[in-house]
């Protein structure tokens, strides 16, 4: 089973892949980028790779945008702007941490909040120029 060798070549340039851009790709655009270097690769190899590597940490989902699940190769917590007319991840940054409203989940419901994703929709400037 060599999708679950630790170090494949096919492992490698997915992380590569996700990694080296910030446009959070897709499985499927995963998929696109690498068919020139590996003619052999399926998509199911690139979703049980991707799988792979969300347990293992190396990689995190950003969410669904299109019905596209989109990947990220930074996984410290950082906040995302998605836009609904090109489908656009982009990373924001903000001047001090995002207001979260942790302690007030946790004093009215007695639970113990351990992370949250905050994601901003609109349109990006692309899409307000075009
Ligand atoms: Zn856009
Ligand atoms: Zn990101």
């Amino acid at each position: 089973m060599p999708t679950l060798r630790k170090h494949s070549r096919k492992r490698d340039a997915i992380i590569a892949c996700i990694r080296e851009t910030k446009a959070h790709p897709s499985a499927e655009t995963v998929y696109s980028r690498l068919r020139a270097e590996f003619p052999k690769l399926s998509l199911g190899t690139v979703y049980r790779n991707i799988a792979l590597l969300r347990e293992e940490g190396e990689i995190v989902s950003v969410g669904f945008v299109g019905g596209e699940e989109r990947f990220d190769g930074v996984t410290s917590d950082h906040p995302h702007f998605v836009c609904d007319c090109c489908g656009a991840v982009i990373d924001v940054e903000l001047s001090g941490p995002p207001r979260g409203f942790e302690d007030e989940i946790n004093r009215n419901y007695g639970f113990e909040v351990s992370h949250r994703k905050l994601i901003y929709f609109g349109k990006c400037t692309d899409c307000i120029e075009h």
